[in-house]
């Protein structure tokens, strides 16, 4: 069994072996993030569509899911990932 020190829950945990489909950031969570977490994650996940309403099929719904994915798994280092924050830097795109 494969281990990862996982950023989410701060232990050891078992790594993800499922295919993700994150694209840039597969590699990324799955260094980082152990199984048990990312399952809690896919649960919120439905949380998050249904709060926010998103549409998967926007790419704006997909980054804000995105977003809050990295912000519950811990893995925000690019960008802050105080939800207030992001408001007020927002800004929509045009045309
Ligand atoms: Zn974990």
């Amino acid at each position: 069994m494969t281990e990862v020190e996982c950023v989410t829950c701060g232990q050891k945990g078992e790594a993800i072996t499922d295919m993700l489909f994150l694209g840039k950031l597969e590699s990324e969570v799955k260094s980082k993030v152990c199984k048990p977490c990312w399952k809690k994650w896919e649960g919120m996940r439905v949380m998050v569509i249904n709060e926010y309403q998103i549409n998967l099929g926007d790419e704006s719904g997909r980054d804000l899911v995105r977003k809050q994915m990295k912000a519950f798994l811990k893995l925000g280092e690019e960008e802050p990932t105080d939800t207030t924050k992001l408001d007020q830097n927002y800004r929509p795109p045009t045309g």
